[in-house]
């Protein structure tokens, strides 16, 4: 579930169900005011609500201060081990400080820091590190650590609530996609603060962006996560900031820029469409709107399942047609559809989003595709769409679904004589498979 309290950071809102927030953080040296804006300006461009910088010096918290003042989108301060760089940052005017309480010098530290922020009306974003657990949870790490990890991060929630101090939110940070996804279900469960979600030191931009994926959508899509922060190892931080949307496109839970549709390809393709696809993807990072693109490799199936798309096109050997909404617009040489494809997507815009239809050409490529399609090949779709059909149709499947979603504790020993097992999150962090809580 959402969280229930919201905090402001900057004007973007954080928690208590609105839309989740995007945020990244910057790679350069903070200080490097040139690098650093540059950079920030780019991930701003590219969807970021919010980014962060590290404070690791002096001269950083200085930075902060232009920073602060020229970014277009809030800055939060990262700060490690140092509570006096913390209070610089909020002095600095820093939209939001992030700190691991357990890292900055005793509780002493902690309660200053605190009693600045509130004077400033500064969130906090506090967190938990699996690396950095407190001595006395070693041992429940070693045994349960997702128990160690929520009991940490409750801890310092306990902290922060006994300095009267509610304006925060709360992140546990992990390396493990299991671990990430049990204890952020348990402690949302525990807690009414926004969570910051995010899988730590992910790794490059292939695998960590698919370890996100996994650990971030799980997490959304059950409703937990206020904001998110992707991490890969790539010094472009607008690479972060894309696949955070794109899990947040695909979960439908934000829309921002188009939506590009494009088949698996098989044996039937004739052209070069990873290049194509490649093209169409790269020119729609132009384009703001959500228009959903279409791009198939084959025109054997018709227009098929991209009926729906705003534009697409569909290929062959020599020659290609551009369609909308299912309907077939022009055919072109194949080597032009990519060029063809924008000019119509122009057209619709210059016409205030209105498809221009020629019907000589429209007619031209009707015949086309009649001639193109095939009615009686199996194809991937076709495949697709038939056992789909065929599942709906069959009532031993729905008899078997049915067993399966019963509760496991209703489920008596099966053939084998065996007892349904009754998976307990909170002892195993791979246990926890429910999709959604009910
Ligand atoms: S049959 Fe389907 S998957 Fe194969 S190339 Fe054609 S559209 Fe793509």
């Amino acid at each position: 579930m959402a969280s229930k309290l919201q905090i402001d950071v900057g004007g973007v809102p954080i928690g208590g169900g609105v839309p989740v927030a995007v945020q990244t953080m910057t790679k350069t040296e903070t200080a490097n005011l040139a690098a650093t804006m540059d950079q920030i300006r780019t991930v701003a461009d590219a969807g970021a609500d919010i980014v962060r910088v590290a404070v690791p010096r002096e001269q950083d918290a200085e930075a902060l201060k232009t920073i602060v003042a020229s970014s277009p989108i809030p800055v939060v301060a990262d700060i490690h081990f140092n509570h006096t760089l913390a209070l610089k940052a909020i002095e600095a005017g820093a939209h939001c400080v992030r700190l691991n309480p357990g890292n900055i010098g005793g509780p002493e530290k902690v309660a200053e820091v605190i009693a600045l922020a509130k004077r400033t009306g500064t969130p906090l974003r506090v967190g938990v590190n699996s690396g950095s657990l407190p001595k006395h949870l070693r041992q429940l790490e070693y045994d349960n650590p997702v128990e160690a990890l929520v009991t940490a991060a409750i801890e310092t929630v306990a902290l922060m609530e006994q300095l009267d101090f509610q304006n925060f939110k709360v992140s546990m940070k992990s390396t493990s996609v299991p671990n990430t996804i049990a204890s952020n279900r348990m402690l949302s469960e525990r807690i009414p603060y926004p969570l910051h979600l995010g899988v730590t030191e992910a790794g490059t931009k292939w695998s960590g962006s698919l370890k996100s994926a996994v650990g971030l959508g799980t997490l959304l899509a059950d409703g937990i996560g206020d904001t998110i922060r992707i991490s890969l190892s790539t010094f472009h931080a607008e690479e972060e900031v894309k696949v955070a949307w794109e899990i947040l496109k695909a979960l439908k839970l934000r829309e921002r820029g188009p939506v590009l549709i494009a088949c698996p390809t098989c044996g039937r393709l004739q052209f070069d469409m990873d290049t194509v696809v490649a093209e169409v993807e790269r020119r729609l990072e132009a384009y703001e709107d959500p228009v959903e693109v279409s791009v198939l490799g084959c025109a054997v199936n018709g227009i098929g399942e991209a009926r729906h798309a705003d534009f697409g096109i569909t290929g062959a050997k020599d020659m290609g047609m551009i369609y909308s909404k299912g309907e077939p617009l022009k055919k072109v040489p194949t080597e032009q559809l990519v060029d063809e494809l924008f000019k119509e997507i122009d057209r619709y815009y210059a016409a205030g989003r209105k498809v221009q239809r020629d019907e000589g050409a429209a007619a031209e490529a009707r015949a086309w595709l009649a001639e193109n399609e095939d009615a009686t090949a199996m194809t991937p779709e076709r495949i697709a769409s038939l056992e789909a059909a065929a599942a709906e149709s069959d009532a031993t499947a729905d008899a078997v679904l049915d067993s399966m979603l019963e509760p496991a504790g209703a489920v008596g020993p099966g053939p084998g004589g065996s007892a349904a097992v009754e998976l307990d999150e909170s002892v195993s962090p791979v246990a926890g498979r429910r999709f959604s809580r009910g």
